[in-house]
């Protein structure tokens, strides 16, 4: 069986739940090999293992963590050069697509962007689905030349867990001049907010402009859930919510077990972001919101009366 390569996504070696689906993927297709990049790898070594990886190729060279993506797209392209891997699988995020898409440059490789699900195909390809145009299309493909380049979204599969360990291999890696040309200055992390990341949640609850400012009632409704929190464009608009919360076209795309809209009218846009979650709640006031035409269960209602009841109900259950 061939080795699949995943991109390892994680926080200081605290490994991102990303890279346990796309690892429990892995093993669908292939012989799962992880790829390393930066400091924390005995943190992440048995996490790593436990959903799958049987080799973990790592580097913690600053030639490679000190600059932007350039030196990790060389880095993958040398491992599927001399891995020929079955294919390699990498998170959707906008670092992640940057990878990806110059590792299917400089491997002359075809690229799927956006996967939603990934399996053995017919032949010995790779079968994928996307969800594409803000969902409006179920898109079944897969690669035909190269090495196939796959970028899966977050909540794709549960992970799974399974006993073993993972040899590791430090990779003798220097990159090119020109994959230096962007080095990062300073960087700071983001403010903890207690709650799970949004893209990664298995529950996100939202709220628009019927929230009227107020976000207090959907943030304790989703604490009591221990969901995330996101936010229509109307909302981050009017700087009731930050811009890193915004789902939808030109926010985030989410895709957790349960969505729940509070105040949000459904505009397409916003769908773009959400649709393709596994069930969708919508409260909102108006019964002719377009929210409910994709809604698994509406509540027609005021948020300010619904959310507390809601909440109530689950902190005391
Ligand atoms: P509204 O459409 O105003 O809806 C508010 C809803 O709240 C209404 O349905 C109302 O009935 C309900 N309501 C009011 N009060 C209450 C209450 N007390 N209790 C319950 N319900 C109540 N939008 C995004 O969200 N994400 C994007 O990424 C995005 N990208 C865009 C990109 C482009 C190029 C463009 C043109 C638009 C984009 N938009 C995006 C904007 C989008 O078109 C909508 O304008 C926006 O989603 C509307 O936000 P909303 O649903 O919160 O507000």
């Amino acid at each position: 069986m061939a080795e699949v390569l995943v991109l390892v996504d994680h926080v200081d070696g605290t490994v991102r739940k990303t890279t346990a689906e796309l690892l429990t993927i892995a093993r669908r297709i292939g012989e799962p090999s992880a790829v390393f990049i930066g400091d924390g790898f005995d943190t992440a070594k048995e996490a790593l293992a436990r959903y799958g990886a049987e080799k973990v190729y790592r580097t913690a060279s600053p030639e490679v963590t000190e600059h932007l993506v350039a030196p990790q797209a060389e880095l993958l392209a040398q491992l599927v050069e001399r891995t020929s891997p079955a294919a390699v699988l990498v998170p959707s995020s906008l670092e992640g697509k940057e990878i990806a898409a110059r590792l299917a440059v400089k491997t002359q490789s075809g690229l799927i962007t956006d996967a939603v699900d990934v399996q053995a195909g017919e032949g010995g390809g790779i079968a994928t689905t996307q969800s594409v145009f803000a969902g409006s299309y179920t898109v079944s493909a897969t690669v035909t030349k190269g090495t196939p380049i796959i970028t899966v979204k977050p909540n794709s599969a549960a992970p799974e867990e399974v006993s073993g360990a993972a040899a590791d291999e430090e990779v003798d890696f220097t990159p090119s001049d020109a994959a230096k040309g962007a080095r990062i200055t300073s960087s700071q992390p983001k403010q903890a907010t207690g709650r799970p990341e949004l893209t990664e949640a298995a529950i996100v609850v939202s709220g628009g402009r019927g929230t009227a400012g107020d976000f207090s009632k959907v943030e304790d409704f989703a604490d009591s859930l221990g969901a995330a929190v996101g936010a229509s464009r109307a909302a981050v608009d009017a700087g009731w919510y930050p811009h890193t919360s915004q789902v939808g076209q030109t926010g985030k795309q989410v895709s957790p077990q349960l969505y729940v809209a509070c105040g949000i009218s459904g505009a397409i846009q916003h769908r773009a972001g959400m649709q393709t979650s596994k069930t969708i709640v919508a409260v909102n006031k108006d019964n002719e919101a377009p929210i409910f035409e994709l809604v698994d269960f509406g509540v027609v209602g005021d948020l300010f009366a619904v959310l507390p009841q809601a909440t109530d109900a689950i902190t005391s259950s």
